[in-house]
């Protein structure tokens, strides 16, 4: 009788192994879980037929003496080991691991490693439990891939917009530098310099060149092609990358940016870009909002605000003093083509809000009672390296 029956067995005296394993057996062959016995090393001793029909395999029998890690697809990779150790060494927690069935078909699994207590020793098993997630993991993964094309167009409509800023700010140094080549060629040619003189063009020179080669690091950085990794970030860093690309980019000279950083914040698990997309979405529609009246009046105001705030998010806002939501869309806004704009899209916010909800973080947005204009708040999970390693 397999050790862990006895075990059983002891458990409840008044039951006997048999009515047990009568029971266990029941469970065992007509669950729709693929369960495995497996030994110590995750070495799979017997499977049921729900493990055979999840494998494509011909019968449970095609899995016995298979080790569950030597089974995860891509065994050269990094993530291998790491799965290993969650298989081998977080027991009794769960973990997501891909296989190929004997068919070559991709399956996404959770698995469940559980160790029964055993008294015979040596003799270690486990119930390796494997619930088929495929379906779950491609919808997301569709998502993911439609939410990534989605944030590209957005990108590139922001480069748009921002393109006449950003030829502005290239403008400036180049124009500069031709004109000290200029004088350069003047003094030469009535032989009215020194060498000295042509040591401070130069420096001058130089910092112009290293004005543009800025301007274009940062629109470059912007639009990097690596938007999907999610990395723990400091969002303190995010934020001011982003006010700065605006503040380089944007025509508007009238608006006052006031940026609150709260000091000390925890790093947050985000994919830096998709969260300067962000910002940079609700900074322009702020300065839409302000620069209605150009800069006579009162002084438009853009704030923007971190906080740490309950449940171990960290929270960050963007407020302007401008017109405000208006009263007949606050409840569609979310939802896309919804625009009051003469060439608006209608795409920015239901964006901001599937990349914010992607990063399990929340979207709101208000009106401003006390000072007028829209307020636009979202949350971000601070890292927690117990859990997100
Ligand atoms: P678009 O900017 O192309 O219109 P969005 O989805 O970004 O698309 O915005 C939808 C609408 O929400 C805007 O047309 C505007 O009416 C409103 N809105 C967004 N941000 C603000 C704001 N800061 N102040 C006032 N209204 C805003």
């Amino acid at each position: 009788m397999p050790s862990y029956l006895k075990t059983m067995r002891v458990m409840d005296g008044a039951a006997s192994a048999q009515i047990y394993e009568k029971r266990w057996r029941v469970l065992f062959e007509s669950d729709s879980t693929w369960i495995n016995v497996c030994d110590s090393d995750c070495t799979i001793i017997e499977a049921n037929q729900a493990g055979a029909d999840i494998m494509e395999a011909d019968s449970p029998q095609q899995l016995v003496g298979k080790r569950l890690p030597d089974m995860v697809y891509g065994r050269q990779s990094d993530q291998v080991s790491a799965c290993e150790a969650q298989l081998l060494q977080a027991r009794e927690s769960r973990s997501m691991i891909e296989l190929r069935t004997f068919r070559g078909n991709r399956r996404w699994l959770e698995v469940l490693l559980v160790r029964f207590p055993d008294d015979e020793p040596g003799e270690e098993r486990y119930f390796s439990i494997l619930s088929d997630r495929t379906r779950e993991k491609e919808a997301q993964e569709e998502l993911l891939q439609r939410q990534k094309e989605l944030a590209r167009i957005v990108r590139i409509n922001t480069l748009g917009e921002l393109a006449s800023g950003m030829a502005h700010e290239l403008n400036q140094p180049l124009a500069a530098i031709q004109n000290y080549i200029e004088g350069c060629q003047r003094r030469i040619e009535n032989s009215t310099c020194e060498k000295s003189d042509f040591l401070f063009v130069l420096e001058q020179m130089a910092v112009q060149i290293n004005r543009a080669v800025g301007t274009l690091t940062e629109v470059r950085y912007f639009f990097r092609k690596d938007d999907s990794r999610i990395s723990t970030e400091n969002i303190n860093d995010i934020v001011n990358n982003a006010v700065s690309l605006w503040k380089t980019l944007s025509m508007s000279q009238c608006t006052e940016f006031h940026v609150n950083l709260q000091a000390d914040l925890p790093l947050v698990m985000a994919n830096s870009v998709q969260i300067e997309q962000v910002l940079l979405n609700l900074i322009r529609n702020a300065e839409e909002a302000v620069s209605g009246g150009g800069c006579e009046g009162k002084i438009p105001v853009i704030t923007i605000a971190t906080e740490k705030t309950e449940g171990n998010m960290v929270k960050i806002s963007v407020s302007d003093n401008g017109s405000g939501l208006p009263q007949a869309l606050e409840a569609d806004i979310w939802n896309q083509f919804v625009t009051t704009k003469q060439d608006g899209m209608g795409m920015g916010l239901p964006i901001c809000r599937s990349i914010i909800e992607a990063h399990r973080g929340q979207m709101t947005a208000s009106n401003n009672e006390r000072d007028g204009g829209a307020v636009f708040s979202f949350t971000l999970p601070a890292y927690r390296p117990e859990v997100d390693n």
